[in-house]
């Protein structure tokens, strides 16, 4: 079954922190919509983000592409 896959120009980001508070990780989503449905711990919009690199979506049930600006 070939699944349909959209390639978007900005990423929506999750930001992961630690108790302290500092940044470990981030990932990137195609949508808003992913990053609702990936992050238990949504805290909002923080869509139109450049990233550096091509990759996909980070919601594991989700095929679209997010270009890098490389
Ligand atoms: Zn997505």
């Amino acid at each position: 079954m070939q699944t349909l896959q959209h390639t978007f120009n900005s990423a929506h980001i999750e930001l992961i922190e630690d108790k302290e508070g500092n940044l470990i990780d981030t990932k990137n989503y195609c949508s808003d919509y992913c990053h609702k449905k990936s992050n238990k711990n949504y805290e909002g919009w923080n869509g139109l983000n450049e990233i550096s690199f091509d990759q996909k979506c980070d919601n594991k049930d989700c095929n679209n592409v997010i270009k890098g600006v490389n």
